[in-house]
């Protein structure tokens, strides 16, 4: 189907059909499996009455895809009452994964990295479904196989596939070793470390990752940060850290994507006591007051009061370790945090926009930092703010 909304509205109504048939729930990244039962709280009612008439809902506009569906659809009042029942006994929809489809035996995606913030959702509707979590690889080629996938996805190590590309590493330790180079003439101080091969890796290190494929990608950095766990034969077992390029940086900070994941997890608990939640989140930095601040971008699945926001900002602002970060806070080089809110659907009109311009949602990751080039997004998040707090914490 050309329109996304449509699709997964019709690939619910085809689980359901043959929901007895279904034995793994999974796609590309975890994020579009929570969007996709975070769609079915909301279309379920109709999605029983499509089922109970046997005729699809309106909504559906394109031929092709309706009169695929009309191939499968017959009336079916029994599955409607039961779907409708299994759906009202659930509570907060708390196991709504292994309700619908009673012989599913695992749910799989990718996982780790930005995907971490949906574990959290994930396992609410998968109950003690187990979560596997797959492999890591990107378009350029695949990297590292989840060799121990029965481990939780937090603990998740991919030993690096030594035949599909040829890698290197590129440490990423503090004390980076200068040189001096001899460029005709001129002598600079180059700070880029010398890459190493896949067996010259030390447990414990950071790395980014450079991959050249038999596609003829050559020496192509893939902008991930890796940490080496342990060597798995020869070939060396990496634990997905973060991207390299999420970063927020005003003065002498340097806060890592893996930074604001923490910050966020740090902050949503105390509106997880009210049984509400992050959907999704997003930061910036704003340069434009002075001294500049962090923004963070927050969705939440609910109201809350404004005393418990400005505890989460101030939680935010408090949960932020990166030492360059709390000392500049600290002399007021860098201002306060501040939370902005925005309204539901916010999120969701970030992923239309990346459709829109092409891209698959099967590889969609949320922006976890929204840069001043990717003024579309920017303007997205600030034109749907609804209550914005400043923190006090420093
Ligand atoms: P793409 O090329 O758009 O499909 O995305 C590839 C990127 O997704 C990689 O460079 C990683 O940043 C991320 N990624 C892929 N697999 C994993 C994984 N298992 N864990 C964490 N991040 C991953």
């Amino acid at each position: 189907g050309p329109d996304f909304h449509q699709s997964l509205y019709c690939h619910l109504l085809c689980g359901l059909i043959f929901h007895e048939e279904i034995q793994l729930v999974s796609s590309t990244f975890a994020h579009s499996i929570v969007l996709a039962f975070r769609t079915f709280e909301q279309v379920w009612e109709e999605l029983c009455d499509d089922i109970r008439e046997g005729v699809l809902t309106s909504r559906i506009t394109f031929p092709s895809v309706r009169s695929a569906m009309a191939k499968l659809l017959k009336p079916n009042p029994e599955l409607a009452d039961l779907i409708e029942k299994k759906c009202s006994r659930l509570s907060n929809w708390y196991g709504l994964i292994p309700e619908l489809f009673p012989n599913v035996k695992y749910i799989y995606g990718i996982m780790t990295g930005s995907m971490e913030p949906y574990l959290k959702k994930l396992r609410h509707y998968a109950a003690d479904v187990p979560l596997i979590s797959a492999d890591y690889g990107s378009s350029e080629g695949w990297i590292g196989a989840n060799i121990n996938p029965s481990l939780p996805p937090e603990s998740a190590t991919y030993a690096v596939l030594p035949n599909i590309g040829y890698f290197e590493f590129i440490p990423l330790k503090e004390n980076v070793e200068e040189h001096m180079q001899e460029n005709g003439n001129v002598s600079f101080l180059s700070m880029e470390p010398k890459p190493v091969d896949l067996t010259e890796v030390r447990v414990g290190e950071e790395y980014e990752v450079i991959i050249t494929n038999f596609g003829g990608l050559y020496r192509y950095k893939l902008g991930d940060v890796v940490k080496v766990m342990g060597f798995h034969n020869s070939t060396p077992e990496m634990k997905f850290v973060c991207r390299r390029n999420v970063m927020l940086a005003i003065n002498i900070d340097k806060s890592t994507e893996q930074d604001l994941q923490f910050a966020v997890e740090e902050a949503a608990k105390l509106i997880s006591k009210k049984k509400l939640e992050v959907i999704d989140f997003s930061s910036n930095v704003d340069v434009s007051t002075d001294p500049g601040h962090y923004v963070i971008f927050w969705e939440i699945s609910g109201e809350v009061s404004d005393e418990v926001l400005t505890e989460c900002c101030n939680c935010l602002d408090r949960s932020f370790v990166d030492g360059g970060y709390v000392s500049s806070r600290k002399v007021d080089a860098i201002g306060p945090l501040e939370l902005r809110v925005v309204r539901r659907g916010t999120f969701q009109k970030v992923l239309d926009h990346y459709l829109g311009l092409g891209a698959a949602l099967s590889q969609f990751k949320t922006p976890r930092c929204v840069g001043p080039t990717n003024n579309k997004v920017l303007q997205i998040l600030c034109d749907n703010v609804a209550k914005n707090y400043f923190s006090t914490a420093f």
